[in-house]
């Protein structure tokens, strides 16, 4: 049978760096590709116990429809710690739904939207989908250059997107002052800032910096999210948005999916509720940080001829650049064809950039390989590249 896809639907296509990465799955590969959190960290007793609390006190609540704006007591968890109400809070689910439903909320064919560039592939994906047009905006090492942000750049576009702190792909943290900037260049020219934050947490220089959600509260939508410092396999997230573009997100989620799992909110809210997050937050970014002092070690005694780097303040990845001599793709099929010696991957830098694309960028997660085995991949990786030089 012949099917009439969408016009939408062949939009989409599988990235040819995603297929190339498909042997990741194989445990003899050692990965710095992958975008997951280390599953050491995961708190299996804590869920344990609280799924047998929910079925013992709630199980007709928690096994029941419930209703799309999520369950009370999580937002109200979530509204304390950022110093709003819980009326602005949506549970979704995971915050790549709420990426799609920000997309179906606020872009039409043709609308503008500002992009940081590079950016998260995820949500170049879910924007896509709704034909707006990217325009990027210039970043650095710091994240988005305040003086890119001119009228002519910004004017009439529906949203900006940003990541501040600890940026996936790049591992940025914008600074204070560029916060403030960026703030109020889009307030001044009335343009919704989506906050997308879920580094937030994984902070590893014990100075966080305040979330553009606290410097503009009305024209901020933040999004969170418990994969990183929880589990993602509960696909548990929020939004926080002003009243109005909440409404709109409620209906649009309640098409979406009705609601998200009533069970996964208890199980997140259950497990908060013991009052473990900080504690746990300390292990998560100990770990973390360990294993991100091993990967820049590796690159210094490997790499230091061949490659530059930064050493991001927090979350899970770092941002290298080979020389202009090698594509990254080409050293990644490189990497991943060896047959003696280790298969090492990581994900080429192209894919992410929604404007002018530098093919000798990498990124590198330094949180799934245990410290041992980074210095041998990051070793591994350095021959490889000695062979395209
Ligand atoms: N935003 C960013 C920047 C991410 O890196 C991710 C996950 N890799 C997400 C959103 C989606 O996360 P989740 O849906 O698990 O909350």
């Amino acid at each position: 049978m012949q099917f009439d896809i969408s016009q939408r639907a062949q939009r989409l296509t599988s990235s040819a760096i995603r297929e190339i990465l498909k042997v990741t799955e194989d445990p003899s590969v050692i990965s710095f590709a992958g975008g997951i959190p280390s599953p050491q960290t995961f708190p299996v007793g804590l869920m344990k116990e609280a799924c047998a609390r929910i079925l013992d006190f709630a199980p007709h609540a928690a096994l029941q429809y419930a209703p799309t704006e999520g369950y009370t007591p999580l937002r109200e968890w979530i509204a304390e710690r950022h110093g709003v109400t819980a009326d602005r809070v949506l549970i979704t689910t995971g915050s790549q739904q709420a990426l799609d439903l920000l997309a179906k909320v606020l872009i039409d064919p043709g609308s503008r939207i500002l992009v940081e560039n590079p950016t998260y592939l995820g949500a170049l994906q879910a924007f896509s989908l709704f034909e707006p047009i990217l325009t990027p905006i210039e970043c650095d090492g710091e994240g988005i250059v305040p003086g890119a942000l001119t009228e002519e750049t910004i004017l009439g576009a529906r949203f900006v997107y940003t990541m501040p702190n600890f940026q996936n792909p790049t591992g940025r943290r914008l600074p204070v002052s560029r916060r403030r900037q960026l703030v109020a260049a889009m307030k001044a020219a009335n343009i919704v800032v989506i906050e997308d934050d879920p580094y937030g947490e994984l902070d590893y220089s014990g100075e966080p910096l305040p979330t553009l959600l606290s410097m503009n509260p009305d024209g901020v939508v933040y999004l969170g999210s418990f994969s990183k410092i929880i589990a993602p396999g509960l696909r548990v997230g929020y939004a926080i948005a002003p009243m109005p573009l909440i409404k709109k997100l409620v209906q649009t989620k309640q098409a979406s999916d009705l609601h998200t799992s009533g069970f996964a909110q208890r199980m997140v809210y259950e497990v908060l509720d013991t009052g473990f997050l900080d504690a746990h937050l300390s292990q998560i970014r100990a770990l973390y940080m360990a294993q991100r002092g091993a990967m820049l070690a590796s690159l210094a005694s490997h790499c230091a001829l061949s490659m530059s780097w930064n050493a991001p303040e927090g979350g899970m990845f770092l941002w290298a650049r080979v020389p202009d001599s090698v594509d990254a793709v080409r050293l990644l099929e490189k990497s991943l064809a060896h047959e003696n010696g280790s298969r090492v991957a990581f994900v080429p830098g192209a894919p992410f950039y929604a404007g002018k694309v530098d093919a000798h960028t990498l990124r590198l997660s330094f949180v799934t390989v245990p410290p041992a085995r980074i210095e041998e991949g990051v070793a591994q990786l350095a021959s490889t590249l000695a062979m395209l030089l």
